[in-house]
Formats: C-alpha cells, structure tokens, sequence
C-alpha cells in the first residue's frame, strides 16, 4: 500500500474515544449538558453495531434498584468481591448513579423486564443481594444510543482507529491521532479533553478454540486504549488482577448463569452436582471452577436438563436472540438441546477488564484519570465489576469532561509528535516483505498462554518476558498490504504492550489475591500486611514499565472482617445434584 496517506486537522471541544457502550452515553451527556459544546466520537468500527454490547444485551448484571439494593450494599458486597482492594467511593458514584441511569435509558426505550405492577423485576445472582435485571429485547440498545448521537449532534467518525493521544507542553491532554482502517488517512482531533472508552483488552490470551478472533470479549477491542493511556503517561491499576470468564466451550460466548440462575439452572460437575453456591463470576469462584475443571469432576457444565420444557424455552428466547443470536445455531449444528444434556463450559482466555474484573486504567469518583483532562469509562477505567451499567453510568463522566471544557483554551501540542506517530504507524507499509501482523499477533497471544495464564509461576513468567521481547524486537519486520491489515498491525503492537504490562504486573504483586486472577504458585499466601493496597503500573522517563503502590483509600462503607472472606466459602462441601 501507498504510505503517502493524507492528513486532516479537526478541532473539537471534547474528543471521546470508542463508540461502543460508555463512549456514546459520554457524547450524550456532554451535549445534554452543553448543546454548544463540540463533540467528536471516534469510532475504530461503526457506532451503529460496535463494542460489547453491538447485538445488544441480556441483563444489567448490577443494576442497584431502591427497594432490593441500597448503594450501600452494594459497595460492601463489590469490596468484598475484590478482596477489599476496591476505591469505594468510585464504586457509590457508580451505585448512587445506576438507578438514575435505568431510568434514563428506560425513558429512551430500553426495555427491561418488569412485573404486573410496572416495576422492575430484579433477580438475585451475587453472594449475598440482588442486582440482575434482565432485558428480554435486549438488542435495540445500540439503535437508541445511535438515535440519541444523531438527535444531539455528535459528530461521529466511524473507521478511524485511535493509535496515539496528543498532550500540551504542561502535561495536559491535547487530543488524539487516528487512521482510516478502509483508507488509511489520518485524522488528527485536537481537543480540550478525552474520554477513553475502548474497552476490555480482550484479544491478550488466545482463546482454547486457537481462534484469533473467536474471543469472549468484542473482538475490536484489543487492548488499544490501555496501550494509549499508557503511552501518555496515564497509571493503570491492578493489572495482575486479569479477566478470566466462564464461557460455553468451543462457542466463547457465556454460559449466562446471570440469565439461566433466576429460571433454576446452575454451574454442574461432570455428575450434574452443583459445587459453588454462587454463580455470580469473582476471582475465588473462577478459581473453584477451575479445581474443578482440573478434577476428577470435571468438565463443568451449564446444566439446564432438569427444567421444564416451557422454562427451558423461556430461557432460549432470551438466549437465542438477544446479545449472541448466534448462539441457538450453535448448540443446532451441534446437536446440543440444554432439554437433553448440560452443555460443557470452559474457562476464557485471559484479558484485561475492569468490568469483570477490576484491572484498567487508574480513574477516581469522577472518572479522571492521573493526566489532566484524560478521562476514562467503562472496562477499561479501573471501576471493579462495573459492566454494561457501569460504562453508561461512568459514560455520565461527559457532563464533567464539559464543564472542564467551558474553563480552559485548546491547548497546543507538538507536531513533532504527530509526525513521530506517523512513521510509526506507517512503518509496516514501507516494506515489501516480512512478517504478517496475523503470525505476530498469534505468536504474541501463544506466548501469553504458555507463560502469563494462571496459576502464575515466576520462572515462567521470565521466560515469557524474554520470548516477549523477541518479538518486540521482530516487529521491524511487520508488513501489511492494504489499510485493513494496517489496523491488525497497530492492534498487534497494542497486545505486545498489554502482554507486557501483563507480565510486569504480575511479577510485581508478591502474594496470590483474587482467587484464580492472580494465583501465584511461588507466593501462594495473600499478604495483607504488604499488598493491601493498589499496584499502579505507568511508564518511567526512560520509557520502561515502572510500578508503585497507592494505599487504599479508607472505607466509606465499612466492612467487618468476618465478612470480608465471604466470597472464600463459595465451595459447597458435599456437593448434590437437583431434583
Ligand atoms: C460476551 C459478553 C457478555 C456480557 N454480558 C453482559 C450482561 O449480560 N450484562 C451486563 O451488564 N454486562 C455484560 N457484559 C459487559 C458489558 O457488555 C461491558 O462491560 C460494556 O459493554 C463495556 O462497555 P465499554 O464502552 O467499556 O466497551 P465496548 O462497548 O466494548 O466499546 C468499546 C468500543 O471501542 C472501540 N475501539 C476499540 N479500540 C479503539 C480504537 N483504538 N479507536 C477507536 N475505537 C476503538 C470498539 O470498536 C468498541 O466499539 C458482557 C460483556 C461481554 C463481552
């Protein structure tokens, strides 16, 4: 391809990055509280059907409903989740926000599931309150969203993948490059703020299937906003802490116990015994899931056998139609009928996300990460547990990112950088042979299941490292030959980065926390005494991977300490079959 590409200066008073979930919730919120405000949502695929939620979506898995859950409860029981390494008030500007979000988006025309009295009918998954509320036309969501960008004005730029944020002189952000995936033409927004919204790190591990594509989390998502904020200086947080999910085996889609809990199905052994008495996903569960797995009792299965037809049938119209439609086609061509057998499950390949785990970019209560003007929503921004509901709450950041708006001019940043950023992006182009971007990335993804996949061992982290390295060090072999392949060159290079924070990150935090998300085998114990705290992880002067710890912040919501090893008696001692 050519790599003369064109380049197209814009303007803008807030840049959000990501238009998936939180990203247009941000739009929208910045321009319901400033009609004039400029707004520019850059999107790597197309507003319409992007992100995590791009076929829609069952349930809002914590949703914090007044009458089942209080804010309270709720942050006592994400604390405990996160064995106690949560910044509370983070998660009550969450809870105290979801319940003003559900009637946001109910006025919008999202549909949620409510009883004969109108209300919303709320179910309990988590350990210990109720926070599921399901969607059963879940799959308009994106169509509402993309309703409200056009109503509001939102100047959307499908296509353009974000590579590198801009900052001013004085450490403020400045905006942000992108280019074309279909043209590879540049686009550079200046901006006197940035919201990140790219979501999960999701293409880190390869999935058990070998595909590079077939992964739990949206498959756009690779991890470029992590490698970003980390480029400009932003700290992440808890990196070591990785997504591990429950999935359906071979299909990488959930096994929706969220979905199928409340109708009576559950999480099985190979005997059709229920051993976990919560489905609800934390790091202690996925790691009894895993004993299990390895087990004489495993695999582990969804087991629905045991429901009545019609339930079951209830079950599969929420299923089948909604989030991953694919789903029902699945188990068809299969040959699995949940009425006649449970269907196995497995556990996902690994990813950074805050939305099921708790590992993203440092934000505090108001979304604001550690560089001015650099804001973050959503699985990326480091809010445990935070989900769909999460990104769209956090997504209300936009109100906030626009009054910072209103105080300050369009800071200048230095076109050297703009040119710096070019070559790099281009460099894969100026090549006429080498290596594709679709080996490195396989290598890359390999070496992270071999090496970084809990349970974590030291030596082999190392050895990760180094083969790590080597490939950092192929990457001036990487050709691409149209603008598409330009895009999964860029994408590789952002998992080499989280691959590497990744590693780094794990090696830091000396002690095992958060069951199976970062089981150390050489440091088995927890270490309360040394690691009740945050790792931060943030790129030194010399541009290398450095870490500190940040206290946590002290408890707005107290917890005992009987009750913060709830979480640790998730096994059911004698396991039993049901009826
Ligand atoms: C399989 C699955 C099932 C889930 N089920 C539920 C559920 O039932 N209930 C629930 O509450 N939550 C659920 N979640 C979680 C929920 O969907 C997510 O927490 C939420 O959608 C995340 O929103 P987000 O805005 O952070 O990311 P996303 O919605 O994924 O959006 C990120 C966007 O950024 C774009 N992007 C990425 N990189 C770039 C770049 N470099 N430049 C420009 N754009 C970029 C992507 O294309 C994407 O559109 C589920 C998630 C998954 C993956």
């Amino acid at each position: 391809m050519t790599s003369d590409a064109k380049t197209e200066v814009i303007e803008t008073d807030l840049l959000v990055l990501g238009g998936g979930t939180g990203g247009p919730m941000a739009a929208i919120k910045a321009k319901e509280k400033n009609p004039a405000l400029r707004v520019v949502l850059m999107e790597k695929a197309n507003v319409k059907r992007s992100g995590a939620i791009s076929m829609g979506m069952d349930g809002l898995n914590n949703a914090v409903i007044p009458g089942y859950a209080t804010p309270e409860q709720y942050v006592k029981e994400i604390t405990v989740a996160n064995d106690g390494i949560v910044h509370q008030k983070a998660v009550m500007a969450y809870a105290q926000g979801s319940y003003p979000m559900i009637r946001f988006l109910d006025a919008l025309g999202v549909k949620f599931e409510k009883d004969g009295s109108g209300e919303f009918n709320v179910r309990k998954v988590h350990h210990m309150g109720t926070y599921v509320l399901p969607m059963p036309e879940g799959h308009h969501v994106k169509k509402i969203l993309y309703r409200q960008l056009r109503r509001l004005q939102v100047a959307v730029t499908n296509r353009f993948m974000a590579t590198r944020l801009l900052k001013a002189a004085d450490g403020r952000i400045a905006g942000a490059i992108g280019v074309n995936t279909r043209t590879g033409e540049f686009l550079v927004v200046r901006a006197k703020a940035v919201i990140l919204a790219c979501g999960a790190a999701g293409r880190l591990g390869l999935p058990a299937s070998g595909y590079l594509f077939g992964t739990y989390e949206n498959a756009a998502n690779s991890g470029d906003g992590y490698a970003m904020a980390f480029h400009a200086g932003a700290e992440l947080a808890n990196l070591e802490c990785f997504q591990i999910n429950p999935l359906i085996k071979d299909y990488n889609g959930p096994a929706c116990a969220y979905v199928t809990g409340p109708f009576g199905g559950y999480t099985a052994n190979n005997r059709g015994q229920r051993f976990i008495e919560c489905d609800y996903w934390s790091g202690q569960m996925m790691l009894e899931f895993w004993r299990e797995l390895q087990s004489g009792s495993g695999p582990v299965f969804l087991k629905l056998d045991h429901l009545a037809s019609e339930t079951i049938g209830e079950i599969e119209t929420i299923l089948h139609s909604n989030e991953r439609p694919s789903r029902g086609r699945f188990h068809e061509r299969r040959g699995t009928n949940y009425r006649h057998r449970m269907i196995e499950m497995h556990i996902s390949e690994i990813g950074f996300c805050s939305g099921h785990s708790a590992s993203g970019v440092w934000v505090n209560e108001h979304a604001e990460t550690t560089v001015p003007g650099l804001y973050a929503a959503g699985d990326m921004a480091s809010v445990p547990h935070n989900y769909m509901l999460g990104a769209f709450v956090n997504g209300g950041i936009g109100r906030t990112a626009a009054d910072y708006c209103a105080e300050i001019d369009l800071p200048a940043h230095d076109t050297a950088d703009i040119a710096a950023e070019q070559a790099r992006v281009l460099a894969p182009t100026r090549r006429e042979d080498g290596l594709t971007p679709y080996e490195m990335e396989f290598k890359t993804r390999r070496l992270v299941n071999d090496y970084l996949q809990p349970p974590k061992i030291t030596a082999k982290i190392n050895i990760g490292q180094e083969r790590l390295a080597e490939v950092r060090a192929d990457l001036d072999q990487l050709v691409v030959r149209d603008p598409h392949e330009l895009m999964r060159a860029l994408e590789t290079q952002s998992i080499l980065d989280c691959a590497d924070l990744a590693a780094a990150a794990s090696l830091y935090r000396t002690e095992s926390r958060w069951g199976l998300y970062h089981l150390r085998v050489d440091y088995p114990e927890t270490d309360n005494d040394n690691w009740f705290c945050h790792s931060m992880h943030y790129k030194d002067a010399r541009g290398r991977i450095a870490h500190r710890k940040r206290e946590v912040a002290p408890y707005i919501v107290p917890v005992a300490a009987d009750e913060m090893s709830a979480y640790h008696h998730l096994r059911i001692k004698t396991p039993v079959a049901a009826e």
